[in-house]
Formats: structure tokens, sequence, C-alpha cells
């Protein structure tokens, strides 16, 4: 198969050999032929001499995603290819294991495909295109999970509509591509049912990305009070419930949320917790009583560049209220899933917070995303999601 060639501008060739997967419209010298959105395409140093890498292009600043580094088809094999390599990935380092059957299966550019997002739920899978040309590739990339996941394929639910560049966003339509969801949908992570609603909930209806972070908060939970803000269906209320802290709360301002949470709490037949669907910020503001810990994991506060500095504003001021919160001697657990607020922003601000809650602290732990979220040393963009442990005296 021919496809249309692109050229860069001199020296830009320089990033795709270090195998970054973006090339930006300005790196691009000339085009073979008039492109659309989605179209494959040859990418090739200035003077066309070396091949360079194949991916897709896209009317915006990123105008090339690149799904190969070598020469490819791509096609159904391909991607058979890409999905089997990121499943031997996961069960080569036993993420999916015997008590526990989600995870993320398929990472955008961690797993060499930029834009594609796969959720596994005991063998349900939920995809999200996050451009244009991944969404062209729906049929190829359903018919190539099939192969690999055979038996263990259960469903597999396309829900890009809800990430899809706006314009193209609008004609989509979120529906199952291959089965359909059978009954009610309950998963185990680390041995903690938890229910899953992926057509109504939040992205794909989980935040996979919290798995081994969770684990670390039932660490220190025993007989403890936790106050878990920004809660969702409750993934750290769970953990720490069941490792006997004497009262959990969750927050979050979403109801279907907190109902959610609720009944996740019964189905792992827990107590001593509380859920309550209000803002985080109200919540915080009228709280007399104090926590031994606390665990903060907003949404991202900033999804642009432009949003940075309000992000980290509102970072500060969350952070400062829940410090000064805290028991003596207690704990915090605090998160940014801003990929634009890097990590040594993130832990500056968090320092900016302590200083203005006038608390001594000392740092227990850096977190971030879990071997199932990959990051490359190619591609640090990758790295959104950071977290902290802090030790509040
Ligand atoms: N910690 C969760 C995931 C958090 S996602 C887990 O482990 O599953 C962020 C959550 O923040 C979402 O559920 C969203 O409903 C909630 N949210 C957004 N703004 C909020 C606010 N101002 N106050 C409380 N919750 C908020």
């Amino acid at each position: 198969m021919e496809y249309s060639k692109v050229y860069l501008v001199k020296g830009k060739e320089i990033a795709i050999q270090r195998f970054h997967p973006w090339i930006f419209s300005g790196a691009i010298a000339r085009k073979e032929s008039n492109l659309n959105d989605g179209d494959i395409v040859e990418v090739y140093d200035n003077n066309g001499k070396n091949y360079l890498a194949t991916g897709y292009y896209a009317n915006g600043s990123i105008a090339i995603r690149i799904l190969s580094f070598e020469k490819a088809i791509i096609d159904v094999n391909f991607w058979i290819s890409k999905i089997s390599n990121a499943y031997n990935y996961r069960k080569k380092l036993q993420i999916l294991n015997r008590i526990t059957n989600v995870c993320r299966l398929f990472f955008g550019e961690g797993d060499g495909a930029s834009g594609l997002i796969l959720d596994y739920y005991d063998g349900n899978v939920v995809l999200q295109a996050h451009s244009y040309g991944i969404y062209l590739q729906r049929e190829n990339i359903t018919k190539a999970l099939i192969e690999v996941l055979g038996n263990d394929l259960k469903c597999l639910y396309d829900k890009s509509a809800e990430t899809l560049p706006k314009n193209f966003s609008q004609n989509a339509t979120n529906e199952f591509l291959y089965g359909k969801l059978e009954h009610e949908l309950i998963v185990i992570e680390n041995g903690h049912k938890f229910k899953i609603d992926f057509i109504n909930g939040q992205k794909t209806g989980f935040f996979i990305d919290q798995r081994d972070n969770r684990q670390l908060l039932a660490h220190y939970s025993k007989n403890k009070t936790v106050l878990n803000t920004f809660s969702y269906t409750g993934g750290f209320s769970i953990y720490a419930a069941a490792a006997e802290a004497t009262r959990v709360d969750s927050v979050d301002v979403s109801s279907p949320a907190i109902n959610l949470c609720n009944q996740n709490i019964e189905l792992n037949s827990l107590k001593n917790h509380e859920g309550f669907a209000v803002d985080t910020f109200e919540f915080l503001k009228d709280k007399k009583d104090t926590y031994d810990i606390i665990v903060l994991d907003p949404p991202a506060f900033a999804k642009s560049r432009d949003a940075k500095h309000n992000a980290v504003i509102g970072y500060k001021r969350l952070n400062s209220m829940a410090l000064k919160l805290i028991k003596k001697n207690g704990i915090l657990f605090t998160f940014s899933c801003s990929g634009v607020v890097d990590k040594y922003l993130f832990y500056n601000t968090i320092t900016a917070a302590a200083i203005e809650a006038k608390r001594n602290v000392k740092l227990l732990h850096y977190l971030h995303q879990p071997p199932d979220h990959p990051v490359t040393p190619y591609f640090s963009e990758g790295e959104y999601l950071k977290g902290m442990v802090l030790w509040v005296e």
C-alpha cells in the first residue's frame, strides 16, 4: 500500500529519531498531496532520502501522530501486533492476576499508538479514541482485540464521543462494537469489589491509575480516621475501610458517584463509612473535626497550558485547606493528574501550601501512575499522574 508522503523541515527529523511520537505542524516542509484528518502518512526527512516514521495526519498543531518508526501497513495485523504486545507486557508484569481483573490494556503513546485508550474490566473492554485517526481504525482495532483476547473478550464498548476533538465528537455515538454487557459489572482490584458503570460513569467508568496508590493508603489506614475527597466511586475509601480505618468519609460533588461509592462499601461488607455529595472546597471550609489522613485526588485543574497558572493557585488553596485540617502526626495523600503541571511544579506548589498552612511536613513518598499506564523516556509528556504523601506534624 502506498501512503502519502510528508517531508519535514530540515533538522526537524531529530525529534523523530529520538522516538518522540508527535510532529507539530510547523515541522512540516511539504506534503505530497492534500491531506484529511485521519489519513495515514509516511514521514521523510527534508530531501526525501530517509524514511522516518508512519503515522496519521490531523489538522491542528499536532499534525502527525506516529504509529510506527518502521515501515508498516496499518491494517488488522498491525493492530494485532500492537495490542498483543501491550497485553503480553501486562501479563508478564502480572498486573492482571487472581485478585485483580481490571487494568488499562492500552495507554496511547506509552504503548506505541498515540490517541488510543483501551480499558479492561474482566473481559469487557472500553475504547476511547482521542483523535479522529484512531477513530477511523476502530474496525481494525475491534478485529485485532477479538484475535488477541480470544475467549477473554466479552464485549467492546466505544466511548469516543467524549474524547474526540469537538468537530468529530458531534457525529460520534457511543456504542458496542462487539458483544454487549450481559449483566451488572463487578470487578475486583487487589481483592476489593467495585461496581462499574462504564456507560454512564466518568471516563471509562473507573480510575484504574490509582490502584497502587490505594494499596499504599491501606498500609497507613488501620485505626485512623480518613477523609477521601474527590472520591468518585470510593476507590481509596474501600481500601481504607477494608484496612480497618475507624471512620472513612467520602466527598464527591457527583451524587451518582457517591451513590455508587455507598454501594461499593456495602458490596465489600464494610462499615464506618459516610458519603457526602458536596463540593470539596465547601466541605473543607466548614469542617471543624480533624482527620488522621486526608486524600486529595481532584480532576485535572489544568487541561491546557493557558490554564496552568490558575491550576497552581487551585492546587495550593486546596492543599493548604487540607493541611490545616490534618491532625498532628497525620498524613496527606495529594495528587495532580494535570499533564501540564509537571512533577517539579506540583512539588513546589505543595511546598508553598505547607508553608501557608504553617505545618511542618516530611516527605514519605513520591507517587506516580502504575506500569499499565507506561511512561517512556522518549515521551515524558505521558507522565500525567503525580502524587506526594506527606507526614504532617
Ligand atoms: N479518587 C477517585 C478518582 C477521582 S476523579 C478514584 O480513586 O476513583 C475526580 C472526581 O472529582 C470526580 O468523581 C468528580 O465528580 C469529582 N469532583 C470534581 N470537582 C469536584 C469538587 N469541586 N468537589 C468534589 N468533587 C469534585
